[in-house]
């Protein structure tokens, strides 16, 4: 039996015995009166006898209902401290043996104290683990914005003009240089198409490019192009736009960097204008030079002795070499201020073979080359700068019987095919080594072998070939190996090359 229910039958007990002795009393008195016995107890005595019992009963009653408020008092108090969510108070062992109802409410705060206090406790433990979670999430926040902050001011402060842009192409972000070097401000850019405000109109050949390579190869496009200030001045630019993609492969932004080489692309005019010009200048002294040369040799001034001749045969060779040199300096200085002409004109594409054979023959002959020529007869009229087709043929098959040894083969070749007509100049020769075929193309580039083989050559021919293919909108490529020989293709469009106004022409 547990506390409560113990008191109570204390209390229960006490109240009965009580009953049980009043009646008693009541039983004894009443007996003994229809005994006749009395003068034992008279009735007044009796009387007192019940008033001092229902008084001791009544301050037994009193006392107890006085017990009881104060511990009642006592809950309240304790009920009042968890309100104030003090869950650290103690229930006394007077509350919680009490009687009847105070005992058992005391017992179950008991209870509820505890569960809050355990319940406070993980809650607390809980409040805690967060909090120190909030912290380190707060340092890693504040890490971050430190990071982009720097990022951001190392963009918005880099020495190139720096643009980003939605999927569609629309500014997003602009940095300090965009204001700088074009002359907009930050504000007039962004919301506007890139380059809408300072891109000067190019060919619908470069944005096809432009966009193929940034928005279906999500690759980078490098590029140079013409943009104009906000002032109206034009400047150069080398421009790289890459895409950003996420994890999907889905373009988030593209970056565009842009560089301005205005005064680099400056220099180098004034570099390419003075090799113009000092190439010009030379050319006279140079033909004079072969001219008279040639008269000696003739006998115009009257007979050569052999030694004298042989003299004369090596300053008319070293002449030729400066002249060939001359020329060479003449039109790379030409296609790169872009001041060549491109005069197409129909004409037979084996007309320009068979002079360039022509020319070479004696070549062919005296190193002993197989030189053998398939040509489709089929070719049609084409349209062709004849001096441009000329520099090309001419480069590639010189190239082949002069890095092919003695007696060894060179193949020309001639077709339509598909859209292009296909040129390819194939040797038995020394080779291109496969560390110096990425720079085969650059100006004044030599590999050592050909060094060896030649000593004459002056890495210009090859350079002077590409650039016209391109401009011509063909292209020149190549495969070789060292020793075992080299065949070059160009494909131009069977269409013939476009016209193309300028004030000089390439010799
Ligand atoms: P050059 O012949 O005067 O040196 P080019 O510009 O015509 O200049 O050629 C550049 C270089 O390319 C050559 O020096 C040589 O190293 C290499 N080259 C070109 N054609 C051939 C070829 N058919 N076989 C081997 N090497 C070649």
């Amino acid at each position: 039996m547990n506390t409560q229910k113990k008191g109570s039958a204390v209390y229960l007990i006490i109240l009965l015995v009580l009953l049980l002795l009043l009646s008693v009393v009541f039983w004894i008195y009443f007996s003994l009166n229809s005994f006749g016995v009395v003068g034992l107890i008279d009735v007044n005595s009796f009387v007192i006898l019940i008033a001092i019992f229902f008084i001791l009963l009544l301050s037994l009653a009193i006392f107890y209902a006085n017990e009881e408020s104060k511990k009642i008092k006592k809950i309240d108090s304790i009920i009042k401290e968890i309100g104030a969510q003090n869950f650290d108070i103690k229930i006394g062992a007077d509350l919680l043996n009490s009687a009847g109802a105070v005992g058992s409410v005391a017992l179950s705060l008991e209870r509820a104290i505890s569960n809050l206090n355990s319940t406070n406790k993980s809650l607390n433990l809980e409040i805690a683990n967060r909090t120190s979670d909030l912290a380190l999430e707060a340092v890693k926040f504040d890490t971050a914005v430190n990071d982009l902050e720097k990022f951001k001011l190392a963009v918005d402060n880099a020495s190139d003009h720096i643009v980003i842009t939605d999927p569609e192409g629309i500014v997003i972000y602009a940095n300090k240089m965009v204001e700088k070097i074009t002359g907009y401000s930050r504000a007039e850019v962004i919301g506007t198409k890139a380059g809408k405000l300072w891109n000067m109109p190019m060919s619908l050949d470069f944005y096809k490019k432009l966009w193929d390579t940034i928005k279906n190869k999500k690759t980078t496009f490098t590029g140079e192009l013409n943009n104009r200030r906000k002032n109206g001045e034009v400047y150069d630019a080398t421009a790289s736009i890459s895409p950003a993609l996420d994890k999907n492969k889905n373009i988030l932004y593209f970056i565009g960097i842009e560089r301005d080489i205005t005064n680099e692309k400056n220099i180098d005019r004034a570099k390419t204008e003075f090799v113009s010009l000092a190439s010009h200048q030379l050319r006279s002294p140079l033909s004079i030079i072969k001219w008279y040369v040639e008269m000696l040799l003739a006998g115009d001034a009257g007979d050569v002795p052999v030694v004298q001749r042989t003299l004369l045969d090596e300053i008319y060779l070293g002449n030729q070499r400066m002249i060939n040199l001359v020329n060479s300096l003449l039109s790379v200085s030409r296609i790169e201020l872009g001041t060549f002409i491109i005069d197409p004109k129909e004409c037979l594409f084996s007309d320009v073979v068979n002079t360039v054979i022509l020319e070479q023959d004696h070549n062919i002959k005296t190193r002993s080359i197989k030189f053998s020529l398939d040509y489709d007869a089929l070719i049609p009229p084409i349209m062709l700068d004849w001096q441009l087709m000329h520099i090309v043929v001419e480069n590639l098959i010189t190239n082949a019987i002069k890095y092919t040894p003695v007696g060894g083969e060179v193949k020309f070749t001639a077709k339509i095919e598909g859209k292009n007509l296909k040129i390819t100049v194939s040797d038995t020769g020394i080779g291109i080594p496969s560390l110096d075929q990425t720079k085969i193309f650059s100006k004044l580039y030599r590999s050592d072998n050909a060094r060896l083989v030649d000593v004459a050559g002056n890495g210009l021919g090859l350079y002077l070939t590409k650039m016209i293919v391109d401009s011509c909108g063909g292209t020149i490529s190549f495969v070789s190996t060292e020793n075992i020989g080299t065949t070059f293709t160009v494909l131009l469009p069977k269409t013939g090359m476009i016209k193309k106004d300028g004030t000089k022409r390439l010799e």
